[in-house]
């Protein structure tokens, strides 16, 4: 499969559409690699081998129920077409090393990268009491940041061109899952020593946006929406 399907934008989920809305079910059929969040950013959902993990702070990691609905989520059946050894990567690195073996400025790409991880830091929201409320910038505020080091897993993500930056994240987007399937997150920053680079480029985009009234009225203001996403998701 060459292509990503998606539902809804970073852009709405920045703006504040958070609740859950497609089955994640419906959306997964044939795609075993991915990345997304579940119903008001209470977990960082990270899909391998078709398996969706949902990534809360203070629980431990679970499995995403099928029927479960989500407000965003990016997945792709993931065949890299190229893999590579590479060593002394990093979060800072990461877009010169791709940009080695692929021209990546105006295409989407999945990518993964697998090894022990000298350094790993990532994040995870704490899931929200029911009937407790939060804006973006207040969960943005208070997730929970963890490090490891010397930590066996994989990198699952995509690379998304400037051109699309309210699609879906401009530059890497990356979750991280350990080997063992126990620990997740939205990653932050990483380091290995060597790694395994594998990806696939990605040329057809399939996004279905929300179908509720409270998405078809919001008022987006893009610019400030640029901001966030670049304070918040980079
Ligand atoms: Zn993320």
């Amino acid at each position: 499969m060459t292509k990503i399907i998606q539902f809804s934008t970073i852009g709405a989920l920045m703006a504040g559409h958070v609740q859950g809305e497609r089955d994640f079910a419906k959306l997964s059929c044939g795609c075993n690699f991915g990345l997304g969040c579940s119903a008001n950013l209470n977990g960082e959902l990270t899909i391998y081998d078709g398996t969706a993990y949902e990534a809360t702070a203070g629980q431990s990691l679970e499995t995403l129920d099928y029927e479960e609905k989500v407000p965003f989520i990016q997945l792709t059946n993931f065949n890299p077409e190229h893999e590579y050894v590479v060593e002394h990567v990093n979060h800072k690195n990461i877009e010169a090393c791709l940009k080695r073996f692929i021209q990546a400025q105006n295409i989407f790409i999945a990518v993964s990268l697998q090894g022990v991880f000298e350094q790993i830091i990532f994040r995870r929201p704490y899931s929200l009491a029911d009937g407790e409320e939060r804006n973006v910038d207040e969960l943005a505020e208070t997730q929970k940041v963890d490090t490891f080091h010397q930590i066996e897993g994989r990198l699952i993500g995509f690379w998304t061109p400037e051109l699309f930056g309210r699609v879906s994240v401009p530059g890497f987007h990356f979750h991280f899952l350990d080997e063992s399937k126990q620990i997740s997150g939205h990653v932050l920053e990483f380091y290995m020593n060597y790694a395994q680079l594998s990806f696939q480029e990605k040329q057809t985009i399939e996004i279905t946006n929300p179908k509720s009234n409270s998405y078809k009225k919001m008022n987006i203001d893009v610019n400030m929406l640029d901001e966030m996403i670049q304070k918040i998701e980079k």
